[in-house]
């Protein structure tokens, strides 16, 4: 028997159900569907109606009807090809029920002689009798049939009376659960509870009733147990308490000076946030947010200065070598040689490598750049004190949560992204770390000004090039790498490259994702110094990179990126004191989709309204590749048309937080929406 006053019913094995076998559980596995609690969010795409019945007198032809009958007499020709028959009536006619493919056993046992039974079926007319094919409705029970029988979507291999039936099954044994929310939180939603909300879910007349209570109750749900299980992971992190890192805030202050601009102050707002944290007695869990071209890069390295001079080690891991060596080379100009620094590159000999972690277990080396490197396990630290990672919107919750408990006790966490996000989805992505953003950009920073071109101006495009490099300026002509073609995603790039080259002769480099590393860093370091005009690349300079004396990017078949990476793409430039131009090339005539968001390109260099404007067009599963990132998808919240729900959970996570309320009637609910396995330790 169900246990009903227990939501682990809701999450066993689907086979707990009655009638459902391992067939129809594996079909159902293959949909991701496990648990009856998973089944609960496979909703009826609309209804038919089988309510009404008629007499055989006003049947019409053609239609899907129900009629209650007697079976009066079988005829089960014994002969191949001709189907099974049954003659029926009711007090005003004569129906055939007629089967191919049955055995005559179930066509007696679903139609017995004399007794009334209740069919549902599209109405035929063959011979001047009308007549029923296959009748998948039959049951003695008229109320069984007479119904609103919901319909699904079938691709599973499931019927849709299966569906009905196991659907049905569960909702006649919701268990009762005890209420989560606050009377508050409730009130927004009228008072329902969580089993009512269901139960009108699954009706068919419900279906599309996005604004209703029982469905934003639902959508707000699964909203607010996303985000409190981030505030608990948050909250957890912050406890584990270290040894704080004591350190001189006189040579931090040197190096800034040193400096050939003056900080922002949403630089020095969240370096101060960063450095509370180093001498905090807790562990730092923060994520440094800013538009690209900010100047993240100079508060982390900032703070790995001082991690350093308070007797630390630190690991500054990036997501392309190309980006590590950036950061590796700039900490070198920074630091002159006051501080130990190195780089772990996948490429470098052998020997190298060795003699590297050596010196990291000695402790001879302070701070550590790299990829992913930088954490294989045979990497190890003598005293690692913070660990920085650079552009990595790609790292989901689970992964964070790993590397933090990596680093151990004593371990600080900062990330950073460039990667702006629309405000509803911030405690969805980041909820489980502090946050410091970076707003404003320095101020010398002038505009860039965007243009789209059709490929065929691309005479237009190379003049403006040619003027552009007379006044000592560089270009980035970036060619998009082609997913569907692996082996053909640089061709673009060399073709593009042999085209400029006859142009501009000795003036012209190409970058791809091929390029030996060595190489690589030779050709980036000439276009550093001015060496030669024009880089051709593959996304590869999508990330990171920077390049003052740059300020023209050219970006060819611009429609097969989303706005938010034509956005950081478009960052490459603009980072100097120059004006620059970013040109968006287009293969032909633009839909109208792609000249709106063109036009927001042109309209805004801002990277939040860019993010807020890209989901709006794509949806939030799309932008930036989020649906890598292991963020679950929702099953009913949407970003866009829920966004108060989204803004009503994050206030109410921040009121349980600081009245640091108990959150153990909230167990039921993390348990349910799959998220409670991050923390197993809710009593
Ligand atoms: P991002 O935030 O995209 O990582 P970077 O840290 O690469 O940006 O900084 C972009 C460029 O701006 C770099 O050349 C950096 O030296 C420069 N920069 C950083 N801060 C300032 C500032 N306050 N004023 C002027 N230039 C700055
Ligand atoms: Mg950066």
């Amino acid at each position: 028997m169900v246990n009903k006053s227990n939501y682990e019913y809701l999450l066993s094995d689907l086979t707990t159900l009655k009638g459902v076998g391992v067939k129809t559980t594996n079909l159902l596995k293959k949909k991701k569907i496990n648990n009856i609690f998973d089944l609960l969010w496979k909703l009826p795409k609309s209804y038919t109606d089988r309510s009404l019945s008629s007499k055989i007198k006003d049947l019409k032809i053609g239609e899907n009807q129900t009629i209650t009958i007697v079976p009066k007499k079988y005829y089960f020709p014994r002969i191949r090809n001709l189907p099974n028959k049954v003659l029926c009536s009711d007090e005003t006619g004569e129906i055939d029920c007629i089967f191919f493919n049955s055995y005559e056993g179930y066509i007696k046992k679903i139609l017995p002689l004399g007794q009334k039974v209740t069919v549902n079926g599209k109405i035929g007319f063959f011979k001047n009798k009308y007549q029923l094919t296959n009748p998948k409705y039959i049951s003695e029970d008229a109320s069984l049939i007479k119904q609103k029988h919901n319909t699904y979507s079938l691709t599973e291999g499931i019927s849709e009376k299966v569906y009905n039936r196991i659907i049905n099954q569960i909702i006649n044994n919701l268990p009762i659960l005890n209420e989560w929310h606050s009377k508050n939180i409730l009130n927004k939603f009228d008072n329902i509870t969580w089993n009512k909300s269901i139960i009108e879910l699954h009706k068919p007349e419900n279906v599309g009733r996005y604004k209703k209570n029982f469905y934003k109750r639902l959508a707000f749900d699964e909203i607010f147990s996303t985000f409190l299980v981030n505030s608990e992971i948050r909250k957890k992190i912050k406890k584990i308490k270290k040894t704080s890192k004591k350190y001189d805030v006189e040579k931090q202050n040197k190096i800034i000076k040193k400096l050939g601009f003056t900080l922002t102050s949403d630089q020095k707002k969240t370096l101060e946030e960063i450095n509370n944290d180093l001498s905090s007695a807790n562990k730092m869990f923060r994520l440094l947010q800013g538009d690209v071209g900010s100047g993240k890069t100079i508060v982390s390295l900032l703070a790995a200065y001082n991690t350093v001079n308070a007797g630390f080690q630190v690991a500054v891991m990036a997501p392309t070598e190309i980006l590590a060596r950036q950061h590796f080379n700039f900490a070198k100009k920074l630091f002159n040689n006051e501080i130990n620094i190195d780089l772990i590159s996948g490429k470098s000999e052998h020997k190298v490598k060795k003699k590297i972690l050596e010196k990291l277990e000695k402790k001879q080396i302070n701070i550590i750049f790299g990829t992913h490197a930088v954490f294989q396990k045979k990497v190890v630290f003598n005293d690692l004190g913070l660990i920085i990672i650079d552009e990595q919107h790609k790292f989901g919750v689970n992964q964070r949560k790993k590397l933090s408990d990596k680093g151990g006790t004593n371990c600080d966490v900062l990330l950073m992204t460039a990667t702006p996000i629309p405000r509803t989805l911030t405690m969805t992505m980041y909820g489980d770390m502090d946050l410091s953003i970076i707003r404003e950009k320095p101020k010398s920073r002038k505009p860039i000004h965007t243009y789209s071109k059709p490929e065929n101006k691309i005479e237009e495009i190379v003049k403006f090039v040619k003027k552009e490099i007379k006044l000592g300026n560089q270009v980035f002509w970036v060619c998009p790498l082609i997913e569907e073609s692996k082996k053909l995603d640089h061709s673009s790039a060399i073709k593009k490259y042999e085209h400029l080259n006859k142009l501009f002769p000795n003036q012209v480099s190409l970058l791809h994702g091929k390029t030996e590393i060595s190489d690589k860093e030779i050709i980036l370091n000439k276009f550093l110094k001015n060496e030669f005009k024009i880089l051709v690349s593959t996304t590869i300079i999508e990330v990171g990179i920077d390049f003052p004396n740059a300020n023209v990017i050219i970006i060819e078949n611009a429609n097969k990126f989303g706005l938010s990476q034509l956005h950081q793409l478009r960052g490459r430039v603009g980072r100097g004191d120059k004006n620059s131009t970013c040109i968006l090339m287009f293969k032909s005539n633009l839909s109208e989709n792609a000249k709106k968001r063109i036009n927001i390109l042109k309209e805004s260099n801002d990277g939040f309204f860019i993010s807020e404007e890209d989901m709006k067009i794509r949806g939030f599963g799309d932008i930036l590749g989020f649906k890598q990132s292991g963020i679950k998808n929702f099953k009913l919240a949407d970003p866009i048309h829920n966004s108060d729900l989204f803004l009503l959970a994050e206030k109410e996570i921040k009121k349980i937080e600081n009245a640091n309320e108990d959150i153990r009637r909230f167990k039921p609910l993390m348990k349910l929406y799959d998220r409670a396995d991050i923390i197993n330790d809710i009593a």
